[in-house]
């Protein structure tokens, strides 16, 4: 009996590895053609137009439009990567005031590619109206889920054109020191700051370096406490995410600022029928601040990255019918993407926060803008308005422009169309007696987006 297994096992693998070996055959072609496939080497340096070197960000996109690789150039504005032979498109870009390039390149094992002098133009500036653009909401290696370096995360702000931007990594101060040390000498401002991750929300304590221990928010007295501690600081608390997860709703006003972009799920924009909460929650934070806005509080609206990773991964494959989604989710995830553009007094902290404070901002991925209405901005006060003159502004460096919305305690009111690739510039009076208070909103054919922070009508 034993033989006879013996022999049918023999039998048996013999058959077997005769049916194996076509595939055997197949698998050490490939192996061998995986040999031959060769690397190269790309580099070059990035220039303003004036000829001064600068850091900025490089893009390789392989024929299908899919991103291969992400670097940034150094501070001699110097790079070097190194890709598969073939054909990519290199962009190069430096957050939304700078223009955007696209370069066709071949990478060959033989002939490593040298970039000389690739100049990118600043073509908008809006630091000459007085703004500063900001991130208050990334994290770094000194976070559990946070992969980057500081001086990384430091670097990548810088390449997306960032002027200002906070480290707020979970319960802790520890990167605090080293972030504002990197930015001692150069034009950054770098805000120290935390995120308070409690099992009833998560908060940035922005402009903080005190450790704020607190993981437990049980009463409206424990909120209230927490509140103070940052303020008795010279901070301010912004209630991150909402729509995903926040509970102390009757307690907003509180707050200084609310996150109603956050970048790991899609802007805020109208439609993002079929997508799932965990990438549509802007959607209901945006419209549970509008909420607030027409009950009578006066609450800052942000919009930050919460980058964990500063080559645009880690966010997490997902399914959708959408396709705004999809080409959304394929684009990635990069520190201040969006940002805050606000509009400050003085080039420094205490000039952010209170342009923060007094709501003078706007929150985009890509459209800048330019309002008054009667001579003021986002973030005043008109009394007794009934005929508004509003000026507007509207610009891309993305191109894609679609409209710009007037929106007047929660409707659009007026629908303004814009011209795709120049900036728009236009005036319209609109009568605003029945309403309460109005918000900018400019879409995009594609996913770019920007909303303002109000002009309240009393
Ligand atoms: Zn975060």
């Amino acid at each position: 009996m034993k033989y006879w297994i013996h022999t049918f096992l023999i039998f048996y693998s013999l058959m077997t590895l005769c049916q194996l070996q076509p595939f055997l055959n197949e698998r050490d072609q490939l192996v061998n053609q995986w040999v031959e496939f060769k690397q190269g080497e790309v580099m070059g340096v990035i220039e303003d137009e004036h000829g001064k070197p600068m850091i900025a960000q490089l893009r390789f996109f392989d024929p299908d439009g899919a991103i291969v690789k992400r670097i940034q150039s150094n501070e001699e504005g110097s790079f070097e990567a190194v890709l598969d032979e073939g054909r990519y498109t290199l962009e190069i870009s430096k957050g939304y005031e700078y223009e955007i390039k696209q370069l066709p390149i071949e990478v060959q094992n033989e002939n490593p590619l040298t970039l000389t002098s690739i100049s990118l133009a600043r073509i908008m500036d809006w630091g000459a109206k007085q703004y500063i653009s900001g991130d208050f909401h990334q994290h770094s290696q000194f976070s559990p889920d946070g992969r980057n370096t500081i001086s990384e995360v430091f670097d990548a702000n810088r390449a997306n054109g960032l002027n200002s931007g906070a480290l707020t990594d979970h319960n802790t101060v520890s990167g605090n020191d080293e972030w504002v040390t990197l930015a001692k000498d150069s034009n950054f401002i770098a805000i120290p700051s935390q995120e308070i991750t409690t099992k009833q929300g998560h908060y940035v304590a922005l402009n903080t370096t005190e450790l704020l221990d607190i993981t437990e928010l049980e009463t409206k007295n424990d909120v209230e406490k927490m509140i103070s501690m940052i303020h008795e600081q010279g901070g301010l608390i912004q209630i991150n995410h909402p729509g995903r997860q926040f509970l102390n709703w009757e307690q907003a006003a509180l707050f200084d600022a609310i996150e109603i972009w956050n970048g790991r799920a899609m802007p805020p924009l109208s439609d993002q029928t079929g997508v799932e909460t965990s990438f549509s929650y802007n959607e209901i934070s945006k419209k549970k601040w509008f909420d607030l806005l027409s009950s009578g509080v006066k609450i800052t609206a942000l919009g930050n990255s919460d980058n964990h990773d500063i080559s645009g991964g880690s966010m997490g494959a997902s399914i959708s019918e959408n396709k705004t989604f999809n080409e959304w989710m394929a684009d990635g995830w990069y520190n201040g993407n969006p940002r805050n553009y606000i509009k400050v007094e003085e080039q420094s902290i205490t000039g952010i926060l209170d342009g923060i404070k007094q709501g003078h901002v706007f929150i985009t991925n890509g459209p800048l803008m330019d309002i008054t209405m009667n001579n003021v901005s986002f973030g005043d006060t008109l009394e007794n308005v009934v005929d508004a003159e509003i000026s507007y502004l509207i610009a891309s460096n993305h191109g894609n422009l679609q409209q710009l919305n007037i929106i007047a305690d929660g409707k659009v009111i007026e629908e303004i169309p814009l011209a795709a690739n120049v900036p728009t510039i236009g005036t319209v009076t609109l009568n605003l007696s029945p309403y309460h208070w109005v918000v900018f909103e400019v879409t995009s054919e594609s996913f770019e987006y920007a909303i303002s922070n109000p002009i309240y009508l009393k």
